[in-house]
């Protein structure tokens, strides 16, 4: 999609530092770490957020968790972490193509705020 900076950096068009990809996703590095590991996996092809997940793409959802756990592993976030994907104004998404992010190395504080 134009003007969307997540479909930029799927293209390599903005350049970020990767630490997976394939055919259908791609994990970078949050330039903005919340914590000692804070990694971004999208999917290639552009979806808002997890409110347009349908039968049509959620394979690539699926897809994109085992990805998740594998980038956890590579990681080295043995301890756990935290996956989250902010939805919508209220849900303080800020990029506006489905994002899941993958926070550790520290521990959580719940609830969230
Ligand atoms: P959210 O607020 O849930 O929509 O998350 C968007 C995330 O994208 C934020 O944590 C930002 O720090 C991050 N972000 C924005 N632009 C970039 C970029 N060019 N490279 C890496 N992370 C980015």
């Amino acid at each position: 999609m134009a003007d969307c900076i997540f479909c930029k950096i799927a293209a390599g068009e903005i350049p970020s530092t990767k630490v997976y990809e394939d055919d259908l996703c791609l994990a970078f590095r949050d330039l903005n770490p919340q914590a000692p590991t804070h990694i971004l996996v999208i999917p290639k092809d552009h979806i808002q957020s997890v409110d347009e997940i349908d039968a049509s793409n959620e394979a690539v959802v699926g897809h994109i968790f085992s990805v998740i756990a594998k980038v956890a592993k590579d990681e080295g976030l043995d301890k756990g972490y935290r996956v989250v994907s902010n939805i919508g104004e209220q849900g303080q998404q800020t990029v506006p193509h489905l994002h899941f992010h993958i926070i550790g190395g520290r521990d959580m504080t719940w609830p969230p705020g």
